[in-house]
């Protein structure tokens, strides 16, 4: 799996270090992802899952290492870096939809802005996106009328009408009520059928177990063992995985 070949290679990162002042949170990350490929992260809350997705969009920025995305080095300082973030589309736990736009606005706002689309184009981007999260019936629902799954969704579709060759969630699932967290996962599991590139930071080990093509655990910044689920989470060889799945399984 780590064999990728470079022309199929999404994400690139060599010695990626990234510390807050005094806390070196990511110590010397090496980590790639080929097109198609579902990676998802586990590992204990502040063992630098979200800094590590947040870099791969420069949310934060890396001191040291290298960090490409699509064949483009994104530390270079020419580097056009909001032309870069286009293609990564990011779901965070909190949904973050715009409260005052009903669900097709907004997924058509950065279409419109962004990539300049006619609001007709950007409007039937936005439905089928809709659509393929089960929300066909719900595009002019504002936020506050929508349960947490269906706004989740919402972001999702938002996230796509940007028509990302990267997808970044991290705990997409976290801020949830238990009832609402299987539409989100289905829907995500159907855009991993669909073939979209996918990085999840997630604590679902049953979603990561039937969905990633690889598993990575991180802890204390770095990557301790990667590898497909069956391994990872069903028989992982290294002590501080092991003890992490206890407490989670
Ligand atoms: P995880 O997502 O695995 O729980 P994080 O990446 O959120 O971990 O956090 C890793 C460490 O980085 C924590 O010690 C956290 O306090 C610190 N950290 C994360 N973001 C910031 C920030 N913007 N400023 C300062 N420290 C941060
Ligand atoms: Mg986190």
């Amino acid at each position: 799996m780590s064999g990728v070949d470079p022309g199929r290679t999404v994400v690139k990162i060599e010695g990626l270090h990234k510390r807050f002042g005094q806390n070196h949170v990511l110590r010397g990350i090496d980590f790639s992802v080929a097109r198609g490929e579902v990676v998802c992260i586990i590992g204990p809350s502040g063992s630098g899952k979200s800094t590590l997705l947040r870099c791969i969009n420069l949310l934060e920025r890396p001191q040291q290492g290298r960090l490409e995305v699509n064949g483009e080095n994104l530390l270079d300082p020419d580097c056009d870096i909001d032309a870069a973030r286009r293609h990564i589309g990011m779901v965070f736990q909190q949904f973050n939809l715009f409260p005052h736009h009903t669900a097709l606005e907004n997924c058509i706002v950065a279409p419109m802005t962004v990539l300049r689309l006619t609001r007709a184009a950007a409007e039937a981007t936005a439905r089928a996106n809709l659509e393929r999260v089960g929300l066909a019936d719900k595009l002019g629902a504002y936020p506050a009328q929508l349960s947490g799954g269906q706004q989740q969704r919402v972001a999702i579709a938002r996230a796509l009408s940007m028509e990302p060759a990267l997808m970044l969630f991290d705990e997409p699932t976290s801020a949830l009520d238990p009832e609402l967290v299987g539409e989100v996962l289905t829907a995500m599991r159907q855009l991993a059928e669909a073939g979209m590139t996918m990085i999840v930071v997630t604590h679902e080990m049953a979603f990561a177990r039937e969905v990633a093509d690889r598993v990575v655990f991180m802890d204390a910044g770095t990557i301790i063992e990667q590898g497909p689920p069956d391994s990872v989470i069903g028989a992982p060889r290294e002590a501080r995985t092991q003890s992490f799945l206890r407490r989670v399984l």
